[in-house]
């Protein structure tokens, strides 16, 4: 059976102070469950020192994005090394405001996930449609693209272990959700990609993560669903009481 695994982004919010607390009041309303696995991502400053508060828990460690070069000129970029080296066990790749507000590509993200994997890191790779896209009958054909490019290359040893969140676009940040239904259609078909590129065991053990106005209200019926097997949480997961609400519903 596989694992519930709940992961709440940041995103750009919460200076240092913020983060610690933030991650105090986690760690004590969630410190220690093994039902389900909790990870955190916070920004980049705030990495280092939410990891030292961190260790000896079993709660995760992701960063929010990285670059898929080891080093160099490539001013404001972070390495995947350094994500090791501040104590990142994961990494959100390929998520939406990356590829439309920074113009990501299904290619820049092969290429991290790439790299992510050779430093030792888990991607958690973000894949999703646009409402024009759903509206127009085309969502099985991108989130197909997304898939086979994102993963070109990729092979099922290096796939193993790693995570998909399926985020609808147009329930980022939106307070619209996909309905457990609709979510359900979408995990289905994306673990039916993942038979056909690797096997069924890898499809069958890979975590499908839900993300899209995840709340406390809707989290249970979301992850009650036969292939959703968590959930990638943003707004809901900056304050520490909806977060470990989500997490309980799980
Ligand atoms: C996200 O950014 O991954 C996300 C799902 O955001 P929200 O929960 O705010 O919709």
């Amino acid at each position: 059976m596989r694992k519930k695994i709940v992961a709440g982004n940041w995103k750009m919010n919460n200076d240092l102070n913020e983060s610690i607390e933030l991650v105090n009041e986690i760690k004590k309303i969630l410190l220690n469950r093994e039902d389900v696995k909790v990870i955190v991502a916070p920004p980049f400053t705030a990495l280092d020192r939410v990891s030292q508060l961190l260790s000896g828990t079993n709660i995760g460690l992701s960063a929010q994005n990285m670059c898929y070069e080891d080093s160099g000129a490539f001013t404001g970029a972070i390495s995947a090394k350094m994500l090791k080296s501040v104590g990142c066990e994961y990494v959100i790749l390929g998520h939406s405001e990356r590829r439309t507000l920074f113009g990501e590509t299904n290619s820049d993200i092969n290429k991290k996930f790439k790299k992510a994997i050779s430093e030792g890191l888990i991607p958690i790779f973000c894949i999703g449609e646009t409402l024009e896209e759903r509206e127009s009958g085309k969502m099985k054909k991108v989130i197909k693209k997304q898939i086979k490019k994102g993963l070109k290359e990729i092979s099922p040893e290096n796939f193993e272990g790693t995570i998909v969140a399926y985020e609808p676009v147009w329930a980022i940040g939106t307070g619209k959700t996909a309905t457990p239904e609709q979510a359900q259609e979408v995990h289905a078909f994306i673990r039916k990609l993942l038979k056909e590129m690797y096997s069924e065991s890898l499809s069958e053990s890979t975590i499908i993560q839900y993300g899209g106005s995840v709340k406390p209200e809707n989290a249970g019926e979301l992850m009650g669903q036969l292939d959703i097997d968590g959930a990638l949480v943003g707004g809901a997961c900056l304050k520490a009481d909806s977060f470990a609400n989500i997490v309980k519903n799980a």
